[in-house]
């Protein structure tokens, strides 16, 4: 074992592991997808390109530097082409210690159709724990372009539809704990997408929002975004 996957072997287990579960649930097919965790100041773990999720072991995980260079690959590994996403807001955003990008079956139909509805307060917990799920424009992948349309965005939120793509979701623990927020905001974006099908969903009011603002304050917990970037949740709805 490399003295670098000695030191990071619980989080590249646990990289291995996230990897598993998105494949198992389908959030990511093909070779689709992909996953970093930032495990110190210049080194972030990431997912190898062209690789199924459900097919990733211990070796096959890369750590990279925050410039993107490679500190330790398998033979014949190579980064995920998104990595200019990962590291892009690494840099921007030295709260976030794990991202996932993966094509969720219900969230990528909200990116096919009305993202917009996403950006609206439905249930209690993601809006406590996540918040309101932003827009990043359709750019190619795998191009600078596509890393670039986060910037409108990035220092207010910590999960994005990517129009006619996928989701990206941020989390200030490891993969393990930003895989539990993809599946949460997964499985919201059904229940609103079933909702609308019965007869129309009902958004949380004014007041329930800052019934749930005052809760997030009263608990001194972290707000989405940059720290200080947001003020008061509610301001986000
Ligand atoms: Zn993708």
């Amino acid at each position: 074992m490399h003295t670098l996957q000695k030191q990071f072997e619980r989080e590249i287990n646990e990289t291995v592991e996230a990897c598993g579960a998105a494949a198992l649930r389908q959030y990511v097919t093909s070779q689709g997808g992909n996953l970093s965790w930032r495990v110190g100041p210049d080194r972030v773990l990431i997912t190898p390109t062209k690789m199924n999720k459900g097919k990733i072991r211990f070796d096959d995980v890369l750590i990279v530097g925050a410039d993107s260079r490679v500190l330790f690959a398998a033979e014949k590994r190579e980064p995920t082409g998104e990595v200019r996403i990962h590291l892009g807001i690494y840099a921007k955003r030295p709260d976030i210690v794990s991202i996932i990008h993966a094509h969720p079956t219900w969230l990528t139909a909200f990116a096919l159709s009305k993202p917009e509805l996403l950006q609206m307060p439905w249930l209690p917990e993601p809006v406590i724990e996540v918040g309101p799920v932003a827009l990043t424009e359709y750019a190619q992948p795998l191009t600078e372009d596509l890393a670039r349309k986060f910037d409108p965005v990035i220092m207010r939120h910590n999960a994005f539809l990517m129009r006619n793509h996928g989701a990206v979701v941020l989390c200030r623990e490891g993969l393990s704990r930003c895989f539990e927020l993809l599946e949460m905001l997964e499985t919201s974006a059904k229940s609103v997408a079933i909702a609308q099908m019965i007869g129309g969903a009902t958004p949380l009011s004014r007041e329930a929002v800052k019934g749930l603002a005052e809760t997030l304050r009263a608990r001194n917990a972290r707000l989405p975004g940059a720290p200080g970037e947001v003020k008061d949740l509610a301001d986000l709805y």
